[in-house]
């Protein structure tokens, strides 16, 4: 009997012939401009950590003096006993800077997205989003089943028709875009995008991973850039690109933010966990 996993060697073997196979990078230095991959010194141009935080002597300092005082780990999912005083006020931070009511924490952007998706909409309701959008927009979908209409990139004509021919279609409609797109580095055409979704009532949602700590006064992000305050309900961001760690959020309204609170933890207590809660969701 062959060994059961024995088709994914079939499968890296044929991406080497194909010469599509990828090998992972070993940074051996610290994240800089200058950085050491794999015994080789080299100009890292393909990196997220925009302002260089990843090695700022204020976030080092502050990590450390918080492993100190409560250790490396919080014991337990947010849901259950892990919710740290740390965690309540990255959050009141994030939200004043993002200039919104409330902000709700993950553990990497990619849950912001997928678990925020996945719970605002239902099989019956409506994703309408750029082609371009990023994957975790895309599973977040998946994961609640709604129906996905997807627009060229940037056509904000497109998603304008196709908010208007479900005008009469019952369900919800969620109109997103990235902020600025991850392969291509453009800016999305925001203030034309909210347009559309007021005028056709939908929900209007922006990642802006990649534009926070980039546009913006101060690094707010694509929303204040365009002064689009207010008219965005929901705002996903990432810790993990120009703040120069690890993590992911969601602001908006103190209602969405107790909404995903309560949300994921009626999943945690069906014996699932943030984010694997995204599972329990549509069914
Ligand atoms: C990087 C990225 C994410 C995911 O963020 P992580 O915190 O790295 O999981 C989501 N959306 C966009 C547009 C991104 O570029």
């Amino acid at each position: 009997m062959s060994h059961p996993l024995s088709y994914l060697h079939d499968q890296l073997e044929g991406w080497k012939r194909e010469g599509t196979y990828q090998r992972l990078r070993v940074l051996e230095s610290e994240a800089a401009a200058e950085s050491r991959f794999d015994g080789k010194e080299v100009i890292n141009l393909a990196s997220n950590n925009y302002l260089g935080l990843t090695t700022h002597p204020k976030l080092r300092e502050a990590a450390l003096e918080a492993v100190r005082k409560y250790g490396v780990g919080s014991g337990a999912v947010r849901t259950i006993s892990g919710t740290m005083r740390l965690h309540m006020q990255l959050e009141e931070r994030i939200a004043a800077f993002k200039n919104v009511e409330a902000c709700v924490v993950f553990q990497s952007g990619f849950a912001a997205n997928a678990g925020t998706v996945s719970a605002l909409l239902t099989p019956d309701d409506h994703i309408i989003s750029d082609e371009l959008n990023h994957a975790s927009i895309i599973d977040g979908c998946r994961l609640s089943k709604a129906k996905i209409h997807v627009f060229p990139h940037k056509d904000v004509g497109a998603a304008e028709k196709l908010l208007a021919g479900l005008d009469e279609a019952p369900g919800r409609k969620l109109l997103i875009s990235d902020g600025v797109f991850s392969m291509d580095g453009d800016i999305g055409p925001l203030p034309g995008l909210v347009e559309a979704a007021e005028k056709h009532g939908a929900i209007m949602m922006v990642d802006d991973a990649h534009s926070s700590g980039v546009l913006g006064r101060n690094g707010r992000g694509t929303i204040d850039h365009f002064n689009l305050h207010g008219r965005v309900q929901v705002q996903v961001g990432t810790l993990s690109k120009a703040i120069g760690v690890l993590g992911g959020y969601v602001c908006g309204s103190r209602d969405l933010i107790e909404f995903l609170y309560h949300f994921h933890f009626a999943s945690a207590g069906r014996g699932c966990r943030l984010p694997g809660s995204l599972r329990c969701t549509g069914g």
